[in-house]
């Protein structure tokens, strides 16, 4: 899961209780060693009780407890994680994966739950980014907003910063004609963030009971969702309309949850 949607889910204490369980269980699986239910107990420090939390962890089979010798009982991966583990294990962003998919899982169990408003800010997010920028076969058919970052000669490969820089050096090095210049630059873009019409994203925080205004004073505060290049504007208007330029891991986040959703379901019509 990205710190963005961290900074909208986990610093509120009560929705980071929901994915406590999945932080815990991922250190446990780095350094190799069981992971006891009882360490969960202990430390236990949210208002929502436990019990309640694993129900789902359990029900949803990402979790499953298993007693052991002397009467430990140990939190193991249930079938659903197996299973994601299978698939991802090999990958360096398994915990990346299995974080996002348990998340959305969660996510979308809870939106309806009215002691987690957070969530429902997450869900709303999340759908209107699958409505409006993600196609159904999961690829992005967001539109991009761009910055160019460098400026390269297409005769000899060098890098510029800037405009002036290049043109001085395709001039006066490779004594270009002045009508050809511009043929012989090539701009170096980056990706800064994907379009997200703002009237829709309201929308969609209304339809989850989410308070707009509140919402708004969090991505000011936490800077969440949105990208974070210094230089570009978050709201940009075009013909009309506002956009809300929104972070590419979002939209990532979203299109690989699809592609998962589509991969397992594959998996389990074979
Ligand atoms: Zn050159």
């Amino acid at each position: 899961m990205s710190l963005d949607i961290g900074n909208i889910v986990t610093y509120n204490p009560i929705s980071y209780a929901w994915l406590y369980p999945l932080f815990i269980w991922e250190f446990y699986k780095t350094i190799g060693q069981p992971f006891l239910l009882n360490v969960l107990e202990k430390g236990w420090k949210y208002k929502t009780p436990l019990e309640k939390i694993l129900q789902i962890y359990l029900e949803e089979e990402i979790f499953k407890i298993i007693e052991a010798e002397g009467g430990r009982k140990i939190i193991m991966e249930g079938n659903l994680l197996v299973e994601m583990l299978k698939k991802y294990g090999d990958r360096s962003d398994v915990f990346d994966i299995v974080c996002t998919w348990v998340t959305g899982l969660i996510v979308s169990r809870l939106h309806k739950e009215p002691d987690v408003p957070s969530f429902r800010a997450v869900r709303a997010i999340i759908n209107c980014i699958a409505e409006e920028l993600i196609s159904p076969d999961g690829s992005v058919k967001a539109e991009p907003l761009d910055k160019v970052v460098s400026y390269r000669c297409k005769v000899c490969g060098s890098r510029f910063p800037s405009r002036e820089d290049i043109r001085r050096h395709v001039t006066y090095t490779h004594l270009t004609p002045s009508d050809e210049i511009a043929a012989s630059i090539e701009e170096e873009k980056t990706l800064i963030g994907y379009f997200l019409d703002l009237e829709s994203l309201i929308k969609a925080l209304r339809k989850e009971n989410v308070d707009p205004e509140t919402f708004f004073t969090r991505i000011h505060k936490f800077r969440a969702l949105v990208h974070d290049d210094e230089d570009v504007p978050w709201i940009v208007e075009r013909n009309g309309r506002r956009y809300l330029i929104i972070d590419p891991s979002w939209v990532r986040l979203v299109s690989r949850t699809r592609e998962y959703e589509r991969e397992l379901m594959r998996g389990r019509e074979r």
